[in-house]
Formats: structure tokens, C-alpha cells, sequence
């Protein structure tokens, strides 16, 4: 399948009542891990690169791997979307080169740190959702700011400093118009998210459906959303890893976000984890091999393991095949004489 708009993938597993994972990636093992895991599973997908990734990788380079990702498995719905955008320059150049989906996080200033106003963020979220609806490709923006660093992205503390308003959410949605909205509800950005599994005074899942009681159609977005298993951690650390003990965010819950309009959800760390694991294991059980394939292959099924495990608990396997793709020229059309709707139905206190 050509790549297709995130917005499609979201309206789709709404109407079918299951959340999409958004895996990030850097290089082509990763590309290659989360394909597989959607061929296994019969999954529809969102790959998502970071501007820390763009940096890492190259663009080019990127952007036809995952041409290439879209021609191998034609049969697999797939969005290449940007994850945390934190600039319209930086958006721009991402839909000039082919992502079909951006995400806007106007919750911080360009710096990516510093927490922004609510003006500047709808005023930059809303520039960058003109340009790429009028592109036909999706934008994801941001209200409230989570917490962790990752990337060199993000304000740091806790994910308790700026939970998301449920009032400032509908305003949000109704001045930007975007395709759908990350908020914040206590997640953090990186491997150490909680101090003790986590409870409903770290993890705001009441917050959550309060929000989405108000806007009932907006595709909510859960970031920071690994679960860091202990299983992965043990792994790392069995074999001469330093890990301090950490817990994520636990399936039940994403699950529980799912049931509450949840419709994407970020996982990057538990692949990190499971990468990580499967190289140090080679390398203390193997010390004489030093052909990169003996450790990036088993790498590489470490994360098509977890990936593949995520999309059967996301509840987006077996949907691969539900619909066919509507082009991005198509969406544009859609965007501009209103069949695709983006003024959000808000719904009771
Ligand atoms: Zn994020």
C-alpha cells in the first residue's frame, strides 16, 4: 500500500473500537522489526521518526526505507508520521519530504523545553494544520506537557507538572482543528517513568475520560506510553547492564485509555530495551563473534517480539485488511470541501 495519512488510520480504529501503535525509528533494522511484527499480527501501523532520528538517519535515507517498508508489505496500512515536530520549519520540511502525518508540539516553545503559552500553541499548531491539511497529511498537536526527556526533547520533572485541562483541550481542538490530540495525564518520555507501579495518583486515567467525555470524535494520542517490562530490564542487567529499577505504564491501563478514545499510542523504549537486551546477551555469551548480523538479528526479533506483542494488546491485529488506502491528493480534496470533518463534536461536562 502507498502510505497513507495517520487521520485514516485513527478513523479507521475508531470505527473499529482498537488503539495503533506509533513505533519510532532510527535505522533499518527498526523499520524492518515493526514490518514483520505487522505481517505477523495482520496490522495496520504508524512508524514515526523524531527529529532526533531525522538527525540521526538522514532524511533520505529515512524517508525511502520506509518507501521501501510500503512496497514490500503492500498489504499493510502504513503512516510515517513526525513525532514531536517542535517548529513549523521543522513540520514543513517533514511534509516536503513525504511524511504523511506530523505531529505539532506547540505545548513547548522551539526549543523543546521550555513550556509554552496556550496562544502560542494553538497560534503555531494551527499555521502547521493549515499547511498540511491543504497537503492532505494529518497533524497531531499537543495540549498540557508531559514529562521526561527524550531525544533532548521534552520539559523534564514529572508528568504531574502540566496535566492536560479538559476545558483548554476543547478549546484547543476547536481553535487548531487538528486530527488528533496528545495529552498529558502523567506519562513521561524515557525508560524511568515511575518510582512504583504505577496508581491513579501518578497515572491520570480518570483525567483521560473526563476528556474524552468531552470530545467524544477527537483521536486522543497516549505518549510516553512503554511499559517497561521487568523481563527486558532483567535482561540488561543479567547481562552487565546498569538499569535502576523503573516501572512504565502498564497494559491494563493503555487498554483502559483504548475503551476512552485512545487511538494512538507511542511505544519507543520497550524496543529500545529489547534491542539493547538481546546485543548484550550476544556479546557475554559470544565474546569471539564480531559479524554485526550475529547480534543485530537477534536484535532485531527482540523487537519484533514486543511489537508484535503490543499490536495484539493494542487490538490493531487482524484490521490490516479492512479498508484500502485513500491517497493524500484525495485527503487534501476531503480537507477542503469538508467531507473530512475537523471541527470537534464536544460533548457534556
Ligand atoms: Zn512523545
Amino acid at each position: 500500500m502507498p502510505l497513507v495519512s495517520t487521520r485514516q488510520l485513527l478513523d479507521e480504529a475508531a470505527k473499529g473500537g482498537y488503539g495503533v501503535g506509533a513505533f519510532n525509528v532510527n535505522d533499518m533494522e527498526q523499520i524492518q522489526a515493526i514490518m514483520e511484527a505487522a505481517k505477523e499480527t495482520n496490522s495496520p501501523v504508524i512508524i514515526q521518526a523524531s527529529r532526533g532520528a531525522r538527525a540521526f538517519a538522514q532524511d533520505n535515507y529515512l524517508y525511502h526505507l520506509m518507501l521501501a517498508a510500503a512496497e514490500l508489505y503492500p498489504q499493510i496500512p502504513l503512516a510515517m508520521h513526525l513525532d514531536h515536530g517542535n517548529s513549523f520549519e521543522t513540520c514543513e520540511s517533514a511534509i516536503k519530504l513525504g511524511f504523511t502525518s506530523v505531529m505539532m508540539d506547540g505545548s513547548l516553545k522551539p526549543d523543546g523545553k521550555t513550556p509554552a503559552t496556550f496562544e502560542e500553541n494553538v497560534a503555531v499548531t494551527k499555521k502547521v494544520v493549515d499547511y498540511a491539511h491543504e497537503r492532505g497529511i494529518s497533524v497531531e498537536g499537543e495540549i498540557g506537557v508531559l514529562g521526561g526527556i527524550e531525544d533532548g526533547h521534552g520539559a523534564g520533572g514529572s508528568g504531574l507538572d502540566h496535566v492536560t485541562d479538559p476545558d483548554q483541550a476543547v478549546e484547543f481542538a476547536e481553535l487548531t482543528g487538528v486530527d488528533s490530540l496528545a495529552i498529558a495525564i502523567g506519562t513521561s518520555h524515557g525508560a524511568y517513568k515511575f518510582t512504583k507501579k504505577p496508581d491513579g495518583s501518578v497515572l491520570k486515567m480518570d483525567l483521560l475520560i473526563a476528556i474524552h467525555k468531552r470530545l467524544p470524535n477527537t483521536h486522543l494520542v497516549m505518549h510516553g506510553s512503554s511499559s517497561v517490562p521487568k523481563d527486558l530490564q532483567d535482561i540488561i542487567n543479567q547481562y552487565g547492564g546498569k538499569l535502576k529499577e523503573t516501572w512504565g505504564v502498564p497494559v491494563e491501563e493503555i487498554q483502559l485509555g483504548i475503551k476512552n478514545g485512545v487511538r494512538k499510542v507511542n511505544v519507543d523504549t520497550d524496543n529500545r530495551l529489547a534491542i539493547t537486551g538481546a546485543i548484550r546477551k550476544v556479546f557475554v555469551e559470544s565474546p569471539e563473534k564480531f559479524d554485526p548480523r550475529d547480534y543485530m538479528k537477534p536484535a532485531r526479533a527482540a523487537m519484533q517480539k514486543v511489537v508484535a506483542t503490543r499490536m495484539v494488546q493494542f487490538g490493531q491485529a487482524g484490521h490490516a485488511g479492512d479498508y484500502t488506502a485513500i491517497s493524500i491528493a484525495d485527503m487534501a480534496k476531503g480537507y477542503a470541501n469538508g467531507t473530512l470533518v475537523t471541527k470537534p463534536l464536544v460533548g457534556a461536562k
